[in-house]
């Protein structure tokens, strides 16, 4: 039963745009259980048009196409707050790769970290370019702000469209290796980006790798390499409480100039009690935490070892039972890929070794499955809850909603249909390496529509899926 925000009179048995129910649909859901977001889990009919969801209805709905979808649960496209498509190699073809898994795996948006030494006013045009080249979902960007000059230039990038930036606490020392600054990602910096910000707090989310260097460098040299596996030494040399203390200091400082703060890739127990505390104090603007699948379902036995390498690393056993809390609870609102789409060359010597700087892994596409296993069937998540932190929630906090992460008249009809019975082994195949290899969930997305359109089904692409556009926000 649709009870939205819309008056009972309007919407009693059809909302939309006052087509009657003889009205032919472009495409037309029928008899398809809505995992809605912003109203639960009901059975009715989605019409779209144009692009968008023209209707929602309780009566089975004519279309150019009609799809009977009994037994089908229908989400909100995903919108993968945190990828890093185009990170490496050939931008337009990493898009093109990368894009195809998440297309396959429901997720039709996303947010892609754009980093560079270099001025965005110089590059960021380029790369929106390239990426359209070859993305086959919608994409925002977020900027990560790592010179003076980058500073200066946040009026210029929020007219084009970039409303998040993003602070890297954890790459002090490494600034050179990883994007050829000299500026330090120092705290005197960090409290440079957030004055930077300060004026604009009402329209900008500031995201920020909370880890703590000096912490890591310290733990580094007083553990002895013998006898001990590779991800949890990996997890002793960047150990959580790098992680919580950074938590701390960046809730304190962004708090200070009333900044908007999310907390990307929260991966530790410890890390969880400091987000549950700070949650508890008075603040002058909200705190956003996200994690990602990968602290969620795996742990430092992952046998991938090097090729499970990411930062922050992989936990200990037990550090994801707590996380999942958190997720129930909602003080961890968002789940997002990390996608890098390394190629297991990459990734690992062949003499096994980690590549130096090689850190993350492919991952886009696996989320919404992950959830439905990991999250539904062992822990009882309600799926509207999935939805939320799959869409809706990122959609919100980055300026995209009710366009991305509803599925209410006028929104995007972007739309993944699961059979929750079904089972599948990961990975999708796009994907050269995959720490979740062997891995068999329950939950198969069956169809993804991205615009109204069928783009791919049984975890197989339709040829003509069209290519996305650059989400200019603000
Ligand atoms: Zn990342």
């Amino acid at each position: 039963m649709w009870n939205g925000n819309h008056s009972r009179k309007q919407y009693s048995r059809h909302s939309g745009f006052g087509h009657g129910v003889d009205y032919m649909y472009e495409l037309a859901l029928n008899n398809v259980t809505l995992v809605d977001p912003d109203n639960g889990v009901w059975c009715g009919s989605i019409g779209m048009s144009d692009g968008i969801i023209a209707t929602i209805s309780e009566d089975v709905l004519s279309g150019d196409t009609a799809i009977d979808a009994t037994g089908l649960l229908a989400f909100p496209g995903l919108v993968d707050p945190h990828t890093h498509f185009g990170m490496k190699g050939n931008v337009t073809e990493d898009f093109q790769a990368s894009t195809r898994a998440a297309i396959r795996g429901g997720v039709t948006s996303a947010l892609v970290f754009f980093r560079t030494g270099h001025p965005y006013k110089e590059t960021l045009e380029p790369f929106i370019e390239q990426a359209r080249a070859g993305s086959l979902i919608d994409f925002g960007i977020h900027c990560g702000l790592l010179t003076p000059e980058h500073l200066a230039e946040i009026p210029w990038l929020i007219e084009h469209g970039v409303t998040s930036f993003k602070f890297y606490m954890g790459y002090k020392g490494f600034e050179k290796a990883r994007y050829g600054s000299s500026q330090a990602m120092d705290d005197g910096f960090f409290v440079d980006v957030i004055a930077a910000l300060t004026p604009y707090r009402d329209k900008v989310v500031l995201a920020v790798h909370c880890e703590n260097p000096e912490l890591t460098a310290r733990y580094r040299h007083s553990i002895s390499p013998q006898g001990t596996q590779f991800l949890d030494r990996f997890n002793q040399e960047n150990p959580p409480d790098a992680e919580a203390e950074a938590i701390w200091k960046a809730a304190f400082l962004s708090n200070r100039g009333g900044v908007p703060l999310y907390v990307v890739h929260l991966s530790s127990a410890e890390g969880a009690s400091a987000v549950r505390q700070l949650k508890n104090l008075p603040s002058k603007r909200p705190m956003w935490v996200e994690t990602c699948p990968h602290y969620l379902v795996t742990d430092t036995s992952n046998r991938f070892g090097p090729m499970a390498a990411v930062l922050p690393p992989l936990r200990a056993p037990g550090d994801n039972e707590v996380l999942w809390e958190e997720v129930l609870s909602g003080a961890i609102c968002t789940v997002g890929s990390d996608h890098c789409s390394y190629q297991r060359s990459e990734k690992v010597t062949e003499d096994g070794q980690l590549v130096p700087q090689a850190f993350g892994f492919g991952e886009v596409g696996h989320t919404l499955s992950l959830l439905l296993e990991e999250g539904r069937r062992q822990r009882q998540m309600p799926l509207a809850d999935i939805a939320r932190c799959t869409s809706r929630n990122s959609a919100k906090i980055f300026g995209l909603y009710p366009s991305k992460g509803s599925l209410r008249p006028g929104a995007d009809a972007d739309i993944v249909l699961v059979d929750l019975e079904q089972e599948w082994s990961l990975p999708l195949p796009d994907l050269d390496m995959s720490i979740y290899e062997g891995r068999t969930v329950t939950g198969l997305p069956v169809m993804t529509i991205k615009g109204g359109r069928v783009v791919a089904q049984g975890l197989t692409l339709n040829s003509g899926a069209k290519l996305g556009r650059y989400l200019h926000r603000g």
